[in-house]
């Protein structure tokens, strides 16, 4: 089964894929750029069961499906 990869450049920190997971493999990451705060999504890979429903909501389409093998 393949696993999902998070690209982080494309993340607005929506949420929606937190929301949907249902093993609770997506956390929020919060990041500070000067004196703003930012938040995204990112993946806890090891709880990720590769049922696709995050990637099937974000709307940026951050979210693509990697193999195992794909290092990337
Ligand atoms: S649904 Fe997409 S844009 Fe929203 S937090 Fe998740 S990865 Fe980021
Ligand atoms: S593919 Fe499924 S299990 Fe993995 S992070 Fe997305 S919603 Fe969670």
């Amino acid at each position: 089964m393949n696993k999902i990869k998070i690209e982080k450049s494309d993340c607005t920190g929506c949420m929606n894929c937190y929301e949907v997971c249902p093993v609770n493999a997506i956390k929020e990451i919060h990041y500070n750029v000067g004196d703003s705060e930012y938040k995204r999504a990112g993946l806890i890979i090891e709880l990720c069961v590769g049922c696709g429903l995050c990637s099937d909501v974000c709307q940026q389409l951050a979210i693509g499906e990697v193999n195992e093998k794909d290092n990337s």
